[in-house]
């Protein structure tokens, strides 16, 4: 499920993400959260840098803020992982038609890049992560997770998707083993999305 709302964060300076780590760290001891939250989106001018209304705003960094305290909390598991797979959305592929040349295989299910566009997200991350070792899927949501994870035993994860199916995915992996590491989008919509390439790196 997409947010209610569409975002564009990619403009958005890259000390805005340091912040949301450090406010993560100090997840829990904040009896004022919501001001914090409100801080965060005044200091950066959130709402003038996406058109999001207050609440709405509210919902997408008290979400960014949740995902990096699981990261942080899974961190070390998951540097212990061994096989490990990397799964990307469909949204960031620079196509979302014909022009796209990966293949969908529904028993996985997945699509496989064909590496028809140099700069295409999809293709680069997939490339990085093939190097790095990992199995590589781009899947058109979050239901698919759980096929995969039954099918083959990977000990960690990395997802890159939108908050909400990031949530989804989250609840499946949480009830196994796997070590689980997200990367939220940082322009959403359902098609030519957006993730930090950078992110990416650092977590894979
Ligand atoms: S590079 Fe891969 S994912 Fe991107 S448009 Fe081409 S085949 Fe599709
Ligand atoms: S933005 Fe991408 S990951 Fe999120 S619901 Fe839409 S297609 Fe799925």
């Amino acid at each position: 499920m997409p947010y209610k709302f569409t975002f564009d964060l990619s403009k958005v300076p890259r000390f805005f993400f340091t912040e949301i780590a450090r406010v993560s760290y100090q997840k829990g001891m904040h009896k004022t959260l919501l001001k914090t939250l409100q801080d965060v989106i005044r200091k950066f001018k959130i709402q003038e840098a996406t058109g999001l209304n207050l609440s709405d705003a509210v919902v997408l960094i008290q979400d960014l803020i949740d995902l990096q305290a699981v990261n942080l909390l899974e961190r070390k598991k998951f540097l212990q992982t061994k096989k490990r797979a990397l799964f990307l959305p469909h949204c960031s592929r620079k196509y979302m038609d014909g022009r796209c040349k990966a293949a969908f295989d529904p028993s996985i299910p997945s699509y496989t890049c064909a590496h028809c566009s140099p700069d295409c997200l999809v293709n680069k991350a997939n490339c990085l992560a093939k190097k790095k070792g990992y199995d590589v899927y781009v899947l058109p949501g979050s239901s698919c997770v759980s096929k995969i994870l039954k099918t083959a035993r990977y000990e960690g994860v990395v997802g890159v998707a939108c908050g909400e199916e990031i949530k989804i995915s989250g609840e499946i992996i949480g009830g196994t083993d796997v070590a689980g590491q997200a990367i939220p989008l940082v322009k959403n919509g359902c098609a030519n999305t957006i993730f930090n390439m950078e992110t990416l790196f650092k977590t894979l």
